[in-house]
């Protein structure tokens, strides 16, 4: 990805979707990053609510669960995503920040059916669901897992945000309105994104390379996004892995070191991504 003209590209300079939003204020010099999830029903729905008046809101980025990206604020102007924030002596991060929404439905309630629903009533299979504590609570909740595809997608977009206009920090929108906002949670890797992209600790990937998960994260019998996961997968948050030196694309091929849920010594795959070396 690049960024031309304030608009984010391919690297054969195609412009992604671009989709004016009205709900936007003046130039912007972005500081940081901040990331959010939508709550909303789908990534078409949640981009025609951001682009339409009545929202009073907006994102320069919205991106989808199967990776699509539209873009509906150019980066150098401020777009409508954070409301009423502080950070470090900022306030109004509006006027400071670049915001990116992920089409993610946020917490999700058990149904007696055996799924998952959204605060809207849409079914969400338990397979994208985690159980886990949002920073700013002290109880645990569910929330939608983010796809592979989608973080793959905002991680390099995020990237490429970061270097072109000189970001200083990454934030989620649950830092900067503590109680008032929840996204993007428990379920989105911060560790991850602040670890790759800047710069705060290294990536290796030698066999017998000692890793802590940075997401509650599946572990499956093959390095495929549809395979079987083992019994009492996911791991939880902070769970300490073995690379084996076995990896496939971003699936990388872990022992189990902690003494969790029955899983110590157990080996199987794990996706990059939501790993980080220790
Ligand atoms: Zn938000």
């Amino acid at each position: 990805m690049k960024i031309i003209n304030h608009r984010l590209c391919r690297d054969d300079d195609t412009p992604y979707p671009f989709r004016v939003s009205p709900n936007i204020g003046d130039t912007l010099k972005p500081e940081f990053l901040v990331m959010h999830y939508t709550a909303g029903r789908n990534f078409d729905q949640s981009v025609s609510w951001l682009v339409n008046p009545a929202a009073k809101a907006s994102a320069h980025l919205v991106i989808g669960r199967d990776g699509s990206v539209v873009q509906l604020v150019p980066f150098n102007k401020v777009a409508w995503h954070a409301g009423s924030s502080s950070w470090q002596g900022y306030t109004g991060l509006n006027n400071y920040s670049i915001g990116i929404e992920l089409d993610n439905v946020g917490i999700v309630n058990p149904s007696p059916t055996g799924d998952f629903r959204s605060w809207f009533g849409d079914a969400v299979p338990v397979e994208q669901v985690i159980q886990a504590q949002h920073k700013n609570e002290t109880i645990s909740r569910y929330w939608q897992l983010y796809t592979p595809e989608q973080l793959f997608v905002a991680l390099e977009a995020a990237g490429t945000i970061i270097q072109q206009y000189g970001l200083k920090d990454i934030l989620g929108h649950d830092d900067i309105a503590p109680g008032r906002k929840s996204d993007p949670g428990p379920a989105f890797p911060m560790m991850t994104f602040r670890s790759r992209l800047l710069g705060r600790s290294a990536s290796v990937s030698d066999e017998g390379e000692t890793y802590v998960t940075t997401a509650n994260l599946h572990i499956r019998k093959a390095p495929d996004q549809t395979a079987a996961t083992l019994p009492n997968s996911p791991l939880p948050l902070n769970t300490r892995l073995k690379a084996t030196g076995m990896e496939n694309g971003v699936w990388k091929e872990v022992e189990v070191l902690d003494n969790i849920k029955n899983l110590k010594g157990q080996i199987g795959w794990v996706h990059s991504r939501f790993i980080v070396a220790k």
